[in-house]
C-alpha cells in the first residue's frame, strides 16, 4: 500500500513554522531563543570565539500605538525587523521575543569589541524615519549586550545580563547601548532587596503618609492637602517614593500598598473632619497599575464607604502618562469616577507626553504645574511664559490650576503679579511647596489651621 504524504508533512511544516515564528515580522520567535543559543555557545566553545547577545528595545512603541492607531504600530514594528535583518550580516540571529522586544546573537565576533560597532550599525538602522502610511515616524531604541564567555557560560545567565544591560542603558538615556558590568549585579541586588524589604513593609507597619498643604493663591486660606508615601525601613532607614515606588509599580506590589494609601488617607481625612476642622480634600497620588486594575471604581467605592468620607473631598492624582496611555480606558473609569463625585487632577503637567487633543478628552478637575517650571520663575522670562500659557490654557478649558513645588517669597510674588496680567486668566488657584510648609505628620495638621 502506498500513501502520498507528502501535503501531511507540508502543514506539518507549515505548523511548525507558525510555533516557531513570529506571524507580524517572520522572524524566529521566544521558543527559539534558547535553542539558537545553545547552538551559539557550542559553537563559540569549539572556535573558541566569543561571541555577542544583543538584547534590543524600540523606544515608545506605546505612545505610537496610542498615537497613530495599532495597524501603524504593527507597520513600524515589520520595518523594525527588517531593519534588524539589514543591519546585520543575514548569518546572525534575529528574534523577536515579543512587544517591542528583540534578541540578535551576533557570532563570529573577532574580538568582544567588534560588538561595539555591531550595536552601532543597528542604532544607525534607526537613524532615518520609519515610513508608515502617510507618516513618517523617527523611533529611537535601546540596546543592551552580554558577552560569551566574559558575561556568562549558559543561555540563561547570558540573557539575564544582556536584560540587566538594558534596563540600565534605558534608564540612563534612550536610543543608545551599554554592556553588562557587574556593577548591575550590585543595582539589581539592591533593587531584589528593597522589593523583599516592601513585601514585609505593610505587614510590618512600617509604610506611613506625610500631608502637605494647598493653599489658595490670592486668600492664603488652606485648601488641601496630598497624602505623600513614607517608608522607613528596618534594614535600609527612611527611604523616599521617588526611590521605592519605581520598584513596587515593577513588582505590582503598588496595588496593595495604593490601596493602603488610599484607605487611611480617606479614614484620616474623615478624622479631621470629625474633629470640627474646615472641610477639605485629601489628595492621593494613583499609579498607572492601579488605574488599569480590573475594579478600581469598585475599590474607590468601597473605601469612601468604609471610612464615611464623602467623594468630594476625595481627590486623584494622575500623571499624564498614567491619564493618557489608555485614553479610551481612562476615558471611561475616570468619567464613572467624577459621576462618583471624587475629584481628577493631572499631577506632574508639562513634562510627560500628551497632546492636547487627549486634554479634551479626558475628564478632569485640575492641573498640578510641575516643579521644574516654578523652580526658576523668578530668573528665567521663558519658565514665566510656559507657566502662564499653561494657565491660560487650563483656564480656558474650565479646570484649576496648582503650582507645585514653591520654595520662595520671590516665586510666589511672580505667581500672584504676572506683571500685572488680568487676575482670571493668567494665575494660578492654589499653590503648595516647601514655603508655606514642607510635608508634615497628620498630627500637626489641625495646628496649621489653628
Ligand atoms: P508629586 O505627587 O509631584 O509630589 C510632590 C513632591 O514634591 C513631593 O515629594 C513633595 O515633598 C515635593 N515638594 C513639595 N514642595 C516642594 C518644594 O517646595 N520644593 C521641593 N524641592 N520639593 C517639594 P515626595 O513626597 O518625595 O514624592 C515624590 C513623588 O512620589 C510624588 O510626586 C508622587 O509622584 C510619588 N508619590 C508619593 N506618594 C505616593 C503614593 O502614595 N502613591 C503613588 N503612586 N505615588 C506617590
Ligand atoms: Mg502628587
Ligand atoms: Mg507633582
Amino acid at each position: 500500500v502506498l500513501r502520498d504524504v507528502s501535503e501531511q508533512k507540508q502543514v506539518e511544516a507549515q505548523l511548525e513554522h507558525l510555533a516557531t515564528h513570529d506571524i507580524l515580522t517572520g522572524l524566529p520567535n521566544r521558543s527559539i531563543l534558547h535553542d539558537r543559543l545553545q547552538r551559539a555557545l557550542d559553537r563559540a566553545e569549539r572556535e573558541k570565539k566569543p561571541f555577542a547577545l544583543l538584547m534590543f528595545d524600540l523606544d515608545g512603541l506605546k505612545a505610537i500605538n496610542d498615537t497613530y492607531g495599532q495597524k501603524i504600530g504593527d507597520i513600524v514594528l515589520q520595518s523594525t525587523a527588517k531593519r534588524l535583518v539589514h543591519a546585520t550580516r543575514g548569518l546572525d540571529t534575529v528574534c523577536r521575543l515579543g512587544g517591542d522586544e528583540f534578541m540578535l546573537i551576533v557570532e563570529d565576533l573577532l574580538e568582544s569589541g567588534d560588538s561595539d560597532l555591531v550595536a552601532r550599525r543597528i542604532l544607525n538602522a534607526f537613524d532615518e524615519p520609519i515610513g508608515a502610511g502617510t507618516h513618517a515616524i523617527s523611533v529611537t531604541a535601546s540596546v543592551g549586550i552580554s558577552i560569551y564567555p566574559f558575561d556568562g557560560l549558559d543561555p540563561e545567565t547570558l540573557v539575564k545580563k544582556a536584560d540587566l544591560a538594558l534596563s540600565s542603558s534605558k534608564q540612563r538615556e534612550t536610543g543608545g547601548f551599554q554592556f553588562y558590568a557587574p556593577r548591575m549585579d550590585a543595582v539589581n541586588r539592591e533593587r531584589t532587596r528593597m522589593e523583599q524589604g516592601l513585601r514585609l513593609a505593610l505587614a510590618r507597619d512600617e509604610l506611613y503618609l506625610v500631608y502637605q498643604p494647598l493653599v489658595e493663591l490670592q486668600s492664603g486660606r488652606i485648601a488641601g492637602v496630598e497624602a505623600l508615601l513614607r517608608w522607613r525601613s528596618a534594614e535600609m532607614g527612611l527611604i523616599g517614593p521617588n526611590k521605592f515606588i519605581p520598584v513596587a509599580e515593577r513588582c505590582g506590589l503598588i496595588v496593595p500598598i495604593g490601596q493602603w494609601v488610599l484607605e487611611t488617607a480617606c479614614r484620616t481625612n474623615r478624622q479631621w473632619q470629625d474633629e470640627g476642622l474646615p472641610w477639605f480634600p485629601v489628595s492621593v497620588n494613583i499609579s498607572a497599575k492601579q488605574l488599569q486594575g480590573a475594579d478600581f471604581v469598585d475599590t474607590i467605592e468601597d473605601v469612601l464607604r468604609q471610612t464615611g468620607l464623602s467623594p468630594q473631598l476625595l481627590e486623584l492624582e494622575l500623571t499624564e502618562s498614567t491619564a493618557m496611555g489608555d485614553v479610551r480606558q481612562s476615558q471611561e473609569v475616570l468619567t464613572r469616577l467624577k459621576d462618583l463625585g471624587v475629584r481628577i487632577v493631572i499631577d506632574d503637567f508639562g513634562t510627560g507626553y500628551s497632546s492636547l487633543v487627549r486634554m479634551k478628552l479626558i475628564p478632569m478637575d485640575g492641573v498640578k504645574v510641575d516643579r521644574s517650571f516654578i523652580e526658576n520663575i523668578a530668573e528665567d522670562p521663558r519658565d514665566r511664559a510656559l507657566v502662564m500659557a499653561i494657565v491660560a490654557l487650563a483656564r480656558n478649558l474650565g479646570v484649576e490650576v496648582v503650582a507645585e513645588g514653591v520654595e520662595t517669597r520671590e516665586q510666589l510674588e511672580v505667581l500672584r503679579s504676572f506683571e500685572g496680567q488680568p487676575v482670571d486668566l493668567f494665575h494660578c488657584d492654589k499653590i503648595q511647596g516647601n514655603f508655606f510648609s514642607s510635608p508634615i505628620a497628620p498630627g500637626e495638621v489641625p495646628d496649621l489651621f489653628q
